[in-house]
């Protein structure tokens, strides 16, 4: 029986940057991956538009993200996009609008809690609350908070009644990777393929037992029972939730309590694709507090195409998930042809196909991806710590040194679990 250096578990960032470090720096190693593909909540489609369209991750979200220099080293090119700089906001009757041509007051409300988010690190707050907490402690209520719930909340896949501030003051003090935001010209799915090494990785192998605490780690798949010296677990916390994975022995009670303190809710696409650009070639944002409330637009600047998509998360993820596919369709177009100022029967007209993304009902990501509810923000360290220097961690999750719930945090988290494996675990 083989005997691995290092068993990873997952391939999606996270593991495939553990498995690039370990791999070149000479370790034998094995991924073992549920899916019959790599790039997990990473996921480019190439049937559904002339471009490629990305039905989970789409942005790099900074200028100086580890994820552009692989880029430009994959010889790959990004398209910038400037989404909040570029918002427009709808009252949900007339069509959204650039800020400055809002009514005066709302346009000084939607800047000001902008602005309150941006000071978060700045603020005293010796206990932790929740972004609402926050917010009314400035004076905001009603559809003031709606709306941060919109603009804010919904990009971090929570309520804003449940996300801490001690967490998101953390992600804002430790992630260096700047404002500025891009797509992948070619897609995600390039820049993967280019980063996976040459290593083995075990498809359609979901892993249900991990036994540790001897000097061997033996990691079960689908009757199979593979051996190595480390492991390191790069799955979504939901996977470790739902004890689809059981550890012999349990893990030590505190590891259990940070798995358990996070929230992971639901993440939904609405995609449409149309016979032709029915929005100006500058819209690269627009939101309201409906259901579909934040909508974008995946083929801007390319040309070729003419590709809308809405995102939501959380409640109104839900909502939208538990209709049928066509009702949740239908009412998006509804909402986009208000957005737009555009009759619903000429968009009906326009749309050539459509699709929804419920990344709640994938059965190996299970939501979008983590957060943190207030006076739990200890989880993510905790969850990060390795076990007898033998069961590592990465992840999104576990991203505690830079912006979790981002492909350049579950990337980072993946090279500090392969160092941390390195150093720690002697397996030279
Ligand atoms: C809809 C959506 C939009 C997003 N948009 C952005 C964005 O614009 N920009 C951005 O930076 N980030 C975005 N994200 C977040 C980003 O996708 C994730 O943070 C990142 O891809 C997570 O990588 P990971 O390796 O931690 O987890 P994953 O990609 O989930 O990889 C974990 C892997 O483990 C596998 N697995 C699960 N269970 C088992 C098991 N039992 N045995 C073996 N393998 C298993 C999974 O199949 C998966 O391949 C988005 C996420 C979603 C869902």
């Amino acid at each position: 029986m083989t005997l691995y250096d290092v068993v990873i578990i997952g391939a999606g960032a996270a593991g495939l940057a553990a498995g690039r470090m370990l791999y070149e720096s000479g370790r034998s190693i094995l991924i073992l991956e549920a899916r019959n593909r790599i790039g997990g909540r990473i996921h480019t489609n190439t049937d559904f538009a002339a471009i490629p369209i990305e039905f989970g991750a789409e942005f790099i979200h900074g200028d100086h993200a580890v994820t552009m220099d692989l880029v430009k080293a994959a010889r790959l090119h990004t398209i910038p996009v400037v989404r909040m700089g570029n918002l427009r906001w709808s009252d949900g009757k007339n069509p959204a609008r650039p800020l400055t041509r809002l009514p005066d007051p709302l346009q000084k409300t939607l800047t000001a809690f902008l602005q309150a988010y941006e000071q978060l690190p700045q603020a005293n707050l010796p206990q932790d609350v929740s972004l609402a907490d926050y917010l009314r402690g400035g004076g905001w209520s009603g559809n003031d908070l709606a709306a941060a719930d919109v603009l804010l909340a919904q990009t971090c896949c929570a309520s804003i009644e449940n996300l801490s501030c001690h967490d998101l003051i953390r992600e804002m003090k430790a992630d260096t990777a700047g404002h500025g935001e891009s797509r992948i010209r070619e897609g995600y799915d390039k820049l993967l393929n280019w980063y996976r090494a040459d290593y083995p990785i075990e498809f359609n192998s979901p892993v249900q037992e991990i036994h540790w605490g001897n000097d061997r780690v033996k990691v079960i798949s689908a009757g199979h029972i593979y051996t190595a010296r480390t492991c390191i677990i790069t799955v979504p916390i939901s996977i470790l939730q739902n004890g689809s994975i059981r550890f012999t022995p349990s893990l030590p009670s505190d590891k259990q309590w940070a798995i358990n303190a996070f929230r992971m809710e639901a993440a939904t696409k609405l995609i449409y694709r149309f016979c032709e650009r029915l929005w100006d070639e500058n819209l690269t944002f627009m939101a309201h507090t409906g259901l579909t409330a934040r909508w974008w637009t995946p083929s801007y600047s390319r040309g070729e195409d003419a590709v809308i998509a809405c995102y939501i998360t959380a409640e109104r993820a839900q909502q939208i998930d538990g209709l049928d596919e066509t009702t949740a369709l239908e009412i998006g177009l509804r909402e986009l042809s208000t957005l737009l100022g555009i009759p619903l029967s000429e968009l009906q007209k326009g749309v050539l196909a459509y699709k929804r993304l419920s990344w709640a009902a994938d059965p190996f990501a299970r939501g979008g991806y983590a957060h943190v509810p207030p006076g739990m923000a200890e989880c993510r360290p905790l969850l990060a710590r390795p076990e007898a220097s033998q069961l590592f961690f990465a992840g999104e999750a576990t991203a505690y040194d830079t912006n979790p719930q981002t492909v350049h945090g579950a990337i980072e988290s993946g090279g500090r679990a392969a160092r941390e494996c390195l150093s720690r675990a002697l397996i030279v």
